[in-house]
């Protein structure tokens, strides 16, 4: 679907930041961009779904691909690794630090295969619990770089599984890789909800109402905050009594979501995080980066 490509990329490029000194973020994500275009997954055969299976494996709650499936190996990693490591050094007022930071996880790859199957399977807190113990590594860092070291390979997944119909999928996380979503968008007059998922962005229908992160339901709780300022009128957080967490959506008139991509115009707006963090309540999920923008003490991995 390149049609989907170029009308993300030019809300990428055509856009600006909704606050102040956030360009170099801006010019990183724009960067990133362009290199999981350039960098179309290696042609790997797809593992045959057969009909059958898909249907089971949606109806029973378990996500079409399994990620370590699709994992690169350690070369293809390292090179990746390497790629996302050189972007962000150029927007890094310390570019050397950084290379230090990864060098140990680098240079040896068991250790590197043994932290990417933690960070698949429990996700970047467990990362950062096994990465305390090592004194020269940046967690945040070392965060960054592999999820968007292994952007394409889920990029690449999703678009294998694009034609599948998932409305048998009932979960708050992603039927392609398991992950979870980044940004709603809602369509049309009853304001149908998709999730698109910060992995693999992979979009699928999820209830009106429900908290994706933690799955509570209650109409009469259900709680909207929406942007102030007049260029993000389609823009609110529906905002969860129960655990807390946020999640960002647009609406969209008619059914057509037409030029609109809310993955995109997440990553323009983190002065509309900021305002609803300041609620008190959290993000539900990282941007299509990786990045947990907005929050108050965590913005690009390379401020300090
Ligand atoms: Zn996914
Ligand atoms: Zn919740």
């Amino acid at each position: 679907m390149e049609g989907r490509n170029e009308k993300r990329r030019s809300a990428l490029f055509s856009g600006k930041m909704d606050m102040e000194d956030m360009e170099n973020v801006l010019a990183l994500y724009r960067d990133l961009f362009q290199l999981n275009e350039m960098d179309p997954p290696l042609d790997r055969p797809p593992r045959e779904l057969a009909e059958k299976e898909v249907r089971m494996r949606l109806a029973e709650g378990f996500t079409l691909v399994d990620p370590e499936e699709i994992l690169p190996d350690g070369p293809e990693l390292a090179i990746r690794i390497r790629d996302v490591l050189k972007i962000l050094q150029r927007h890094s007022e310390d570019p050397d630090s950084l290379t230090g930071d990864l060098k140990d996880l680098i240079d040896q790859p068991g250790r590197l295969d043994l932290l990417v199957g933690t960070f698949l399977r429990e996700g970047e807190e467990s990362v950062r619990k096994s990465l305390a113990s090592m004194k020269d590594v940046n967690p945040e860092v070392a965060i960054f770089v592999l999820f968007n070291a292994l952007k394409v390979p889920f990029l690449g997944a999703a678009r294998r599984c694009r034609g599948i119909d998932t409305t048998a999928w009932e979960k708050g996380s992603c039927p392609v890789c398991g992950g979870e979503p980044a940004v709603a968008c809602l369509i049309g007059e009853g304001g149908k909800r998709f999730l698109i998922c910060f992995r693999c962005e992979t979009r699928w229908r999820y209830r009106r109402m429900a908290c994706p992160y933690c799955g509570h339901e209650d109409p009469k709780e259900s709680v909207f905050l929406y942007s102030e300022d007049a260029d993000h009128g389609a823009l609110s957080a529906s905002v969860c009594g129960q655990c807390l967490s946020y999640i960002k959506g647009w609406r969209v008139e008619g059914e057509d979501p037409g030029e609109l991509c809310p993955e995109i115009e997440d990553l323009k707006t983190p002065g509309f995080d900021r305002a609803v963090q300041e609620e008190g309540y959290l993000r539900g999920a990282p941007n299509v980066f990786g990045l947990w923008i907005g929050s108050p003490d965590e913005e690009a991995p390379d401020r300090d």
